[in-house]
């Protein structure tokens, strides 16, 4: 039977060879292959009695847990559209996607329910609830129906993921097909393996969790989820339930690192052969300091919602470059463009383009990424260096010309945070009558330094004109759900 190569496909393999094997574990317990099969055929039925037919889609706003596996498998067997939205959203923004998407049905947890509220939702579904709920839960519409096959859809369903809203109003990016090539692609350099125990603590509804649940299912590996990340239940979890892998963003590997000495070594992750970063780089020697603790185990992807990845850096990579991007795994092209559409050589800083198997196909809201020549742009320049090593220098759109000379914030963020009082470092430029524009850092620190301090560090270690003319001191940083610093809320005037 044709499943598509989606979610759906790779799952009901799964559950056709395994149907015994614990394909979910989570806060209310295990689910095996088969329940998981069961129970998405139970809510393909109820989806379909509540209006859901091939083509329309299906709104998501769940945490991690069981129904947001059932909810996405049931939807992709009725050929219909799942939107992942973002936890994090504030009420503008959701109404902004919603309005855009015109979702048939929304899936959510309750505790979303009062920012749901503000956009006109149809009909809805409670996938969590906290006690007793009125309406319609998952766990009520799959005891509602028989959980036996459901026939196959004739159009293989889209998984609509949303890009991180870093610089504006988030944009639906869609694909219709998982990619049995790229999960190819992706093994070829990060040695996941049928069967195993993962934990996956990066959001579910960002393509770097989403892609780590499609690879386990179809590898028919057990997916250990919790629905809210904090960083010593992040090392129990791991432990407790002997995963293999752990799928993070940075920002929790910094959070877990952050810990205490003492609370770091009450925990053994040495059954962990992979961690597996992604959805922004890795700051300074955070590669190096977790490696140092955990083991030689860390794997850092660079991507976005629309390439998903381009590159891999692996643990020995990260040995010699602590925050390098990698290299393009097999059937990945990556080609660093100049001004003029050029291929630029070794060591030169210019635009990323990638070419692979699971390039998005358009936003849902009209627009697309630049293409050339097959290769699609990521919106960041970087450069190759002499080991045939991508490192991201930033975005595209965040270079400023300072006094003529080009200024990548994140190389200076990078330098910043190097600094052992600097904790985290967010750099921009802001709007300068002699310069042009001029480096504005804020920085979070740990202990007493001085403003000069810092900038005689940065001085010490890059050109002149690299040293940010202000360094502002705040508490903490503003970020999204995917933990990337939001800069636009950042004081630039
Ligand atoms: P929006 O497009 O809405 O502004 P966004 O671009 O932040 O949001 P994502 O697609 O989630 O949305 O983010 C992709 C970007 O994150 C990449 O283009 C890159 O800038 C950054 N990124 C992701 N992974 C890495 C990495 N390993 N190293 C460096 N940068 C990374």
């Amino acid at each position: 039977r044709d499943w598509g190569t989606g979610p759906a496909g790779g799952f009901t393999a799964a559950a056709l060879l395994d149907p015994h094997r614990t394909a979910i574990v989570d806060e209310l317990g295990s689910l095996t292959f088969d329940d998981v099969h069961r129970r998405s055929n139970a809510l393909a039925r109820a989806f379909a009695e509540l209006g859901v037919s091939e083509g329309d889609s299906v709104a998501l706003m769940c945490r991690n847990h069981r129904g947001f596996v059932d909810a996405s498998i049931a939807t992709a067997k009725l050929g219909a559209d799942i939107l992942y939205l973002n936890t994090a959203f504030a009420g503008p923004q959701l109404v902004d996607v919603l309005e855009r998407e015109q979702p048939t049905l929304v899936v959510h947890d309750e505790e979303f329910t009062h920012l749901l509220e503000k956009a006109d939702v149809g009909t809805s579904v409670l996938a969590w609830t906290d006690g007793d709920a009125d309406g319609h839960t998952l766990e009520a519409l799959i005891a509602s129906q028989p959980g036996d096959d459901v026939p196959p859809a004739e159009r293989h369903g889209r998984t609509v993921i949303l890009t991180s809203g870093t610089t504006g109003t988030p944009k639906g990016a869609p694909r219709s097909e998982a990619g049995i090539d790229a999960a190819v692609s992706l093994l070829s350099r990060m040695p996941l393996r049928y069967g195993w125990r993962t934990h996956i603590a990066a959001p579910l509804f960002h393509t770097w969790g989403f892609a780590h649940l499609a690879l386990s299912m179809l590898l028919g590996s057990t997916v250990v989820l919790k629905r809210k990340f904090d960083p010593e239940g992040c090392l129990a979890v791991t432990q407790d339930e002997r995963c293999d892998s752990l799928v993070v963003i940075p920002v929790m590997l910094q959070r877990m690192m952050a810990l205490p000495e003492e609370t770091l070594r009450k925990y053994d992750l040495s059954r962990v052969k992979v961690v597996a970063s992604s959805g922004s780089a890795l700051p300074g020697d955070l590669a190096t300091d977790w490696m140092d603790h955990f083991g030689d185990n860390l794997y850092n992807i660079y991507g976005s919602t629309e390439v998903a990845y381009a590159s891999i850096a692996t643990p020995v990579d990260l040995r010699e470059a602590p925050s390098a991007a990698g290299k393009p795994p097999y059937a990945t092209v990556v080609k660093i463009l100049g001004e003029d559409g050029q291929e630029l050589p070794t060591g030169e800083v210019g635009r990323i383009f990638v070419g692979n198997g699971l390039l998005f196909e358009g936003y849902t809201g009209g627009g697309h990424k630049e293409v050339v020549d097959g290769l699609m742009s990521t919106g960041d320049v970087g450069r190759f260096d002499e080991n045939g090593r991508l490192h991201v220098e930033g975005r595209d759109d965040e270079m400023i010309v300072s006094g003529g000379e080009n200024v990548f914030p994140k190389e200076v963020e990078d330098c910043l945070v190097r600094h052992p009082a600097v904790v985290e470092v967010a750099a921009v430029g802001v709007d300068d009558p002699d310069f042009g524009k001029r480096l504005r850092a804020f920085v979070v620190v740990d202990g007493d330094v001085s403003e000069d301090e810092l900038k005689a560090h940065v001085k010490d270690n890059l050109a002149r004109y690299k040293v940010p003319r202000e360094i502002v001191f705040l508490d903490e940083l503003p970020r999204n759900a995917t933990g990337k610093v939001l800069k636009r809320d950042l004081d630039t005037d």
